[in-house]
């Protein structure tokens, strides 16, 4: 099912036609091209071949577009069109399972999602900014975990890796608008007279021809919570500068480490340095992403921050809290966050957050699944 989705022309059209992302790995794979000039390379994920044809023209000798879904048909017919069938392989496998006789000098890849992570499609809102048909943006189920595979399967031993690290920033910020929009939601399962079928019954007062909805009022809640929002985060909403958390693709496994996970789930202490002299209502944090390309002539990144331009990935996904905490200028937020892989190909986030300086607290769980297709 979860490559079904990336099966579809329009999803692969939405990244083509993210000009930011899609140009900034020309520039990263063409400024660098004596790191791919008589190169083996591997594309792992190569969608259209797009990032394939690139490296080819860079001058890499062997190029293995290693795409799972039915896309790759289409890759194979791109590379034969633009005349490059010679250098360009397309394998239609998953790249766990691909086997080779020599491992490759560099990995491309283009497997982030939103916040580095997969996301669900809902939650997702329409931006006038992007076509309007537009596709949702790509749904990547934890496919860094495929890079990191192919990284110890495929890859030469100091092989480069395009990207090669990434930072995930959270930030705390506000947005009362976003609470009147949960609540507007949440307000429809408080009907306690909704349309539909009969329910009356003998010797009990009548309940007329009404539903009453409101027993799933906490289940809604639940729900609604648990879904992150994606969206573009205006910058002037940020709380504080944001906490940074480092990822390094070429030594990072899959299983992290006990004293690595111990780190990564340290309390970060932020200081809410843009909040105005009035508190307001602290809502969350929001995430982004920057990543990078090794190139040896030049380091390109790729950032989809708040001072950004947009990118596919709609810059920031927002994990809310259940309730929003007052913060005031020069307070302390501090918080944590811990990322659980689940078995719906997402994660199970879960996020808390406490003004150091009056001692309120708020959590959340956020659940990022592919059930629906994602
Ligand atoms: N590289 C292309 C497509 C990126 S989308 C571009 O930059 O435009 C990610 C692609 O990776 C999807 O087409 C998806 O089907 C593929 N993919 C995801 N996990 C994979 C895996 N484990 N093995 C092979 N392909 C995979």
């Amino acid at each position: 099912m979860y490559f079904n989705d990336y099966s579809t022309l329009v999803q692969q059209q939405g990244m083509l036609q993210d000009q930011v992302r899609t140009s900034i790995y020309q520039f990263a794979i063409l400024e660098n091209a004596a790191d791919f000039r008589g190169k083996r390379v591997l594309d792992v994920g190569a969608g259209t071949g797009i990032l394939s044809f690139f490296a080819a023209r860079a001058g890499a000798a062997r190029v293995f577009a290693v795409e799972a879904s039915g896309m790759a048909r289409h890759a194979e017919q791109l590379a034969a069109a633009n005349g490059l069938a010679g250098e360009v392989s397309v394998l239609n496998q998953r790249v766990e399972d691909v086997e080779l006789d020599e491992r490759v000098d560099i990995l491309i890849s283009e497997p982030l999602g939103i916040a580095l992570t997969r996301r669900p499609h809902t939650g997702c809102r329409p931006l006038s900014s992007l076509p309007p048909t537009g596709p949702p943006p790509p749904l990547r189920r934890r496919m860094l975990e495929s890079y990191l595979v192919a990284r110890d399967r495929l890859l030469k031993p100091g092989g480069k890796m395009y990207p090669d690290q990434a930072v995930l920033y959270a930030a705390p910020f506000t947005d009362a608008a976003l609470y009147a929009e949960q609540q507007q939601k949440l307000h429809f399962w408080a009907q306690t007279s909704f349309y539909g079928a009969a329910r009356r019954s003998e010797g009990r007062p009548s309940r007329g021809r009404r539903v009453d909805l409101s027993s799933l009022q906490e289940s809604a809640e639940r729900f609604y919570f648990s879904q992150p929002v994606v969206g573009p985060v205006a910058p002037h909403s940020l709380l504080a500068a944001p906490a940074a958390l480092e990822f390094d693709f070429t030594t990072m496994t899959l299983g992290t480490p006990r004293r690595e996970r111990r780190r990564r789930r340290g309390v970060r202490r932020l200081t809410a340095s843009r909040a105005p002299p009035l508190a307001v209502p602290g809502a969350g944090f929001a995430l982004w992403f920057d990543c990078r390309f090794p190139g040896s002539h030049r380091q390109v990144q790729l950032s989809t921050g708040p001072n950004e331009p947009l990118t596919h990935w709609y810059q920031q996904v927002r994990a809310l809290l259940k309730s929003p905490i007052a913060v005031g200028g020069g307070h302390t937020v501090t918080g944590t966050m811990v990322w659980e892989a689940n078995d719906a190909r997402g994660y199970n986030v879960h996020i808390t957050a406490r003004n150091a300086n009056t001692g309120v607290d708020a959590s959340n769980v956020l659940v990022t699944q592919c059930a629906l297709h994602h």
